[in-house]
Formats: C-alpha cells, structure tokens, sequence
C-alpha cells in the first residue's frame, strides 16, 4: 500500500463567479447565451474540461483571446484540493477530497481488466442510517454539489494520466455508490451523471454509469424522466421485518414500493435487454440464512434482476461480523438454483479501507449522529473495561483527537469516525 500527498490543485476561494465544471451541455449554452456569446461555445469548453483536463480559460487556444480574457473575469473552473489519494495492493486507488465546509469526501478507482470503474460519492455524509454502514453512522453535513461530482472523475482522470492519453488504465464505468443517498441529491446527481455520458465530456454508455438507491421511491418514480443510466437497488433483506432494521428509509417506503418503482424505472428505459441489480450484503447471522435466500427468490420472481452478493465489510464501530464463505456460497447456490444471475462482488482495496461501504472521508456531522454515537461507543467500551479489567478504549479506535489531523487518520477512515463540527 502507497500514499501520496498531492497538492497540485487548490480550492479556490468561493465567489459569485459560476463554476463551469459542473455544468451540462444545455446548462453551459444557456450560460453562453447570458454572457452575449454563442451556444455552440458550450461544447468547446466541455471538451476542453473534460477531454482534454484544461481548466485555464488562458489555454483553450480555439477561442479567441478577447472571449478567454472574458471568461476569466465572469466564470470560473474549481475542483476540490485532493488531500491524498492511496493505491492499494490491488490496483485500487483511493482519493480524499477536501470540500467546501470542513469535511472531505472519498472516492476509489477500481481496475479491473479493461474495465476501471470509479466509485463517486454524491453527499457528505448520509442521512439515512442503513445500520451497516460507516457512511451512514458518520452522519450528514450536506449535498455535493455537480461540481464536486465531476471532479471525482476529472480527478481520477488527472491521476490515471487520462487525459495524456493514457489508455491502459482510465474510468470506463461509474457507480454512484460512495457516501450519500444519491436521489436525495438529485438534481445535482442528474447533471453530473449527464456529463459522464456526454460525449463531448467523457462520453461513457448509459450501461457503465449506475446509481445504486436505498429506496427514496419519489425520486426513483421521476428518474426516468432525466436519465437512463443503470439502476442497482440496496435491497439486503427479503422482508419489510428485517429491511426494517437494516434500512430505516424501508419504513417509509417499503419493498413492494421500491420494487415496484424500480420495476417502472426499467420498463421505461429504451434498450428492453437491462436488469436492476438487487444488492444485498450478506451479514453473519443477520440476513445469510438459506430461508431469507429462498424468500428473496420468491420476492423476485416478477422483476427483471441480476443479483450481487456484497460480503459486509466490517468497521470499529459495528458489531455485524462478515459472512462466512460457505454461507455465502450456499446463498448464492439457492439463488442460481432458481434462475437468477447471481454474483458475488468481490472484497476490493480493504487494506486502505476502500472496500464497501468503508468509505467515511470526514464530516462535519451536522446531525450530531457521529457524536452519538461515538458517546454510546466509549459508554459501553467503559463498561466492559471496568467489567473485564482489561484496557479496550485504545483498540476501539473512538479516540476523537487522534482523528483531527488528516494526515495520520486516514490509513484506516472508514474504520474511525470523523470529528464533530462540534
Ligand atoms: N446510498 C446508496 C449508495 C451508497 S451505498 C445505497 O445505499 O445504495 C453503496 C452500497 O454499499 C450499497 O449497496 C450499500 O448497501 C453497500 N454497503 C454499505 N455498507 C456496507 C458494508 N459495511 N459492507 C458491504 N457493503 C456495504
Ligand atoms: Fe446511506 Fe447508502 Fe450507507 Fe444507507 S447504505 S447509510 S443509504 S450510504
């Protein structure tokens, strides 16, 4: 496992100025047009940001100087300061970004073959909750903005040499599966997935860009009309009891919502050949039986779906424990038995707690969740210190001061919490 430091882009100071990177073809055109210019400019400046990974207006030599000089003054190209980025023993690389507001958030690129997919986050933080998920026990501070979406790409890019022609190791594929709900961000979340498909931008196929949702069904219900990329739904449970306990959002929209919205969602989309991905991560003891296997058969039966078997990736502060192989295996044997595509995703960059669901950057948690919890945490490590003799709060990893300095935390965030805005 590597890290480096790289400081090569700063966050410039916020000003009225609009930010250029995140914005949509039709978004920059409607900008060109209120400047007094041409629409056919948008295009110019898309690829010159996202092809070519200029961000100087001064260097976008095919528009005239006069117009360049004009652009500088009324707009503006930012991107988050990498703090660090990781590469892990297995291809896999991951970056940290500071963003605006005190907290940074995670991205991971994960090569595989041909394919690199880069996993983007879309909030700081969760609201939601999901009891299984270091994201979600850090709290919530706020929404990315389509900038920061894309400059998770455009950074990754930078850092893989794409935009040097490097051809060997670039983003083909998308997942919004970071930190963050992504339909509760969504309009930001649709244009950013939209430059990611633009072929003047990235130009990567609606089947490679995948949002995966817990379930925010009204979004869900009016995704259709904005995209048509790939669905993957966070199921993790074959009944509302259970779901209940895993994904709190399940008791406001419960399964035969979700299921029934996903179902609509790829109904509408124009190639009739795709699948909702159902994930499910198995937990010890939790959801790994073969009767939850054999439900979740029968609750599918109706829908188009490939299945993916996540192993839950542990972290200090939760007590599920990971699957065991054979059990993972006789779910999985169940599921091929009754006709589903079912795979099992493989455990990818954990030594630099990259992996699923491990993903915590730093928030500044804004709903005081992370300080619960953390407060809870210490309360129990108390107890059974004095009720076992034995020292357990330095191997808890809830110490909050040691978390504050960026530089020394982050060979195992997710598996820490980040500081409260206190
Ligand atoms: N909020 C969205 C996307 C981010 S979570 C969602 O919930 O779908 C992306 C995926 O990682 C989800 O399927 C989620 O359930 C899974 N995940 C979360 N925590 C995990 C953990 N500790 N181990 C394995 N997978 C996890
Ligand atoms: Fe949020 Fe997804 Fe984590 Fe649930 S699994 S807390 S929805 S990021």
């Amino acid at each position: 496992m590597t890290s480096i430091d790289t400081t090569a882009v700063e966050l410039s100071p916020a000003t009225a100025r609009p930010n250029l990177l995140g914005m949509s073809q039709g978004q920059l055109e409607e900008f060109f047009v209120s400047i007094g210019e041409k629409r056919f400019r948008a295009a110019q400046v898309l690829k010159w940001i996202h092809q070519a990974g200029v961000i100087d207006f001064a260097q976008m030599t095919n528009i005239s100087k006069e117009l360049r000089g004009k652009l500088a003054e009324v707009a503006q190209v930012t991107l988050p300061a990498v703090q660090r980025e990781w590469d892990s023993a297995d291809g896999c690389r991951k970056f940290l970004l500071r963003v605006e507001g005190g907290s940074a958030v995670e991205s991971v690129f994960i090569p595989d073959g041909d394919r690199g997919t880069l996993c983007v986050s879309s909030q700081v933080g969760c609201s939601l909750d999901c009891s299984f998920c270091a994201t979600g026990k850090q709290g919530f501070q706020r929404d990315l903005t389509a900038a920061e979406i894309i400059a998770q790409v455009w950074l990754a890019a930078r850092s893989l040499g794409q935009f040097d022609g490097e051809r060997k190791r670039r983003v083909t594929n998308v997942v919004l599966m970071g930190m963050g709900e992504p339909l509760l961000n969504f309009d930001n979340v649709v244009t950013a997935m939209n430059i990611m498909m633009d072929d003047n931008a990235y130009g990567i196929s609606k089947r490679r860009v995948t949002l995966s949702t817990s379930g925010v069904v009204p979004a869900l219900d009016r995704l259709n009309e904005f995209t048509d990329a790939c669905l993957a739904i966070s199921l993790h449970a074959p009944n509302d009891e259970l779901r209940n306990k895993l994904v709190p959002i399940n008791k406001k929209y419960p399964i035969a919502q979700l299921l029934a919205s996903a179902k609509r969602y790829i109904d509408n989309v124009p190639d009739n050949h795709r699948k909702i991905t159902v994930e499910y991560t198995l937990i010890d003891g939790v959801n790994d039986r073969p009767e939850h296997a054999r439900e979740l058969a029968v609750l599918l039966k109706d829908i188009p779906v490939k299945i993916n078997l996540i192993p839950f990736n542990p972290f200090s502060l939760s007590d599920y424990k990971r699957v065991k192989p054979h059990v993972m295996k006789e779910f999985q044997d169940i599921l091929i038995k009754r006709g589903y595509t079912t795979t099992i995703r493989t455990t990818r960059g954990d030594d630099i707690a990259a992996a699923c669901g491990q993903l915590a950057g730093e928030v500044n948690d804004r709903t005081r969740r992370s300080q619960r919890y953390l407060q809870k945490h210490s309360q129990a490590g108390q107890k059974q210190s004095a009720d076992s003799d034995v020292e357990s709060a330095s191997s808890s990893g809830t110490d909050l001061s040691s978390n504050t300095d960026l530089s020394s935390n982050h060979s195992n965030s997710g598996q820490v919490f980040a500081r409260s805005s206190g």
